[in-house]
């Protein structure tokens, strides 16, 4: 325990130096003082089941006792050197990265952030195309600095100012939200009770939502495109998944107008998404670049761009690249424990089953109760969203969704939240959960929605 701060210190001082800009989850935010793998402990000793992993960050556990180590052992040895020295965990790192992603993308650029990482992305597409214009989803995040708030599009981290500068939004291709619906559309082993009326096997909702894209590609300013950022499953905008064959159609399209793709892995990389190492291999798709963060350094700053030679090329002919602190000794030592872990431990294999039972729980909360509208995702990203009733699908209103938060946190479990109006509940644990903590979860679940629906009957 930290002997030197209450709580009400905290406040003061967060009050008094910290951004409001900055918000936290709850009424009485959680002043956390330790972790251990799954699990958080606050100053009081309570203790957690950390089910959104310090937003879907921690990938193998909060102080993995094999990735602590790797990083006692590295920071007696050497912290920093800066881009212009090489040293041996970095090019460790590199290998095996690139080992894990199909060819040719085996260039890999090392970052602090997720933001950083994407506006590299951006600066390569338009260097290598020779193009201004980038199109994303609506609902996507790719990042909240100035240039990525271009490609981020939920509203609340937009500033009355224009965007960056040739950032073009397209409607998201959303099964459950969407005008299309599409009962059986998406990969995921629940499917939404919107129904749609095309065989399992084709998708009217995919060819009508490519339609929608080809519009925004036709418009004048985006008729020759540098690039196109996709998350393979939106994380921010509350784990939205598209139809089954619409990425690969709107690559295809992309590519068409001389424009690059980017997979925006932040979330989705490193196994979570179970059956795959990478969301975009769940789309059977081929990105020219891959964006990574969060998981990557399991809660230490470490991000990557990863792409072809012939991209990096194009962006090396036009500027020098340098980063102080991208690529340095501790990340990528981390980084390579990191990925040691995931292997060692069966992590993504663990990703697909427990995520699977998880999601299968979930659905029969779903079909319990009136206000789950919606139970969505793969592996270890799910979502599940409120809804005044299934018919209307309006959102269950923020207080109330904001009510259940807090109820399920006094029981023992953290969550995340997500969607335009924070409708949805977003899960997203570290790699090692097991199925009884699911049991949990879902117990305090079912629990937070009864004492839910009877404050609502009075
Ligand atoms: N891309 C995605 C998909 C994200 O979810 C986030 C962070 N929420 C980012 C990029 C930006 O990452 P960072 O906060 O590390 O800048």
């Amino acid at each position: 325990r930290y002997q030197s701060l209450g709580y009400n210190r905290v406040l003061e001082i967060h009050k008094e130096h910290l951004s409001p800009v900055v918000t936290a989850y709850f009424q009485k935010p959680l002043l956390l003082h330790q972790g251990h793998m799954e699990w958080l402990f606050d100053a009081e000793g309570n203790r957690y089941l950390d089910f959104f992993s310090g937003i879907v960050t921690v990938s193998v556990g909060h102080c993995h006792p094999k990735v602590n180590a790797v990083a006692q052992k590295q920071l007696g040895r050497l912290w920093h050197t800066s881009t212009v020295f090489f040293h041996p965990p970095m090019h460790e790192y590199a290998e095996k990265l690139a080992a894990l992603l199909p060819e040719p993308l085996k260039v890999i650029f090392l970052v602090n952030s997720g933001s950083e990482a994407n506006e590299l992305a951006m600066l390569m597409a338009r260097a290598h195309s020779n193009n201004i214009d980038i199109i994303s989803f609506r609902g996507a995040y790719h990042g909240s600095s100035p240039y990525t708030l271009g490609l981020t599009n939920v509203g609340a981290y937009k500033m009355e100012l224009p965007g960056g500068t040739g950032c073009q939004p397209t409607m998201c291709p959303d099964v459950f939200r969407g005008p299309w619906g599409g009962s059986h559309c998406r990969d995921s082993p629940v499917q939404t009770i919107r129904k749609c009326s095309c065989a399992p096997d084709c998708c009217q909702a995919k060819d009508q939502y490519i339609e929608q894209f080809k519009e925004t590609l036709s418009t004048s300013v985006a008729k020759s495109i540098a690039g196109f950022f996709a998350e393979p499953i939106q994380g921010v905008n509350g784990v939205v998944q598209y139809p089954k064959g619409f990425l690969k159609e709107a690559f295809e399209l992309v590519r068409a107008r001389g424009g690059v793709c980017i997979a925006d892995e932040v979330q989705t990389g490193f196994g979570r998404l179970g059956s795959h190492f990478w969301g975009f291999q769940t789309h059977d798709v081929l990105p020219d670049i891959v964006t990574m963060a969060k998981g990557i350094g399991n809660g230490f700053p470490m991000a990557a761009v990863v792409t072809t030679p012939e991209i990096a090329k194009s962006l090396a002919k036009r500027l020098q690249h340098f980063n102080t602190f991208g690529g340095n000794p501790m990340a990528c030592a981390i980084g390579s424990a990191v990925l040691e872990v995931i292997k060692e431990e069966n992590l993504q294999e663990n990703s697909q089953e427990v995520g699977t039972y998880m999601l299968l729980k979930f659905a029969k909360l779903r079909d319990e109760f009136e206000i789950v509208g919606d139970v969505r995702g793969k592996g270890l990203m799910i979502g599940i969203e409120m809804v005044q009733d299934k018919i209307s699908r309006r959102p269950l209103p923020r207080e109330e969704v904001n009510q259940i938060h807090e109820d399920c946190k006094h029981m023992g479990l953290l969550v995340g939240r997500g969607s335009i109006f924070s409708q949805t509940f977003r899960i997203a644990p570290s790699m090692c959960i097991t199925k009884p903590e699911v049991d949990f979860a879902t117990e305090v679940f079912r629990s937070a929605l009864s004492q839910h629906m009877e404050r609502r009957a009075k």
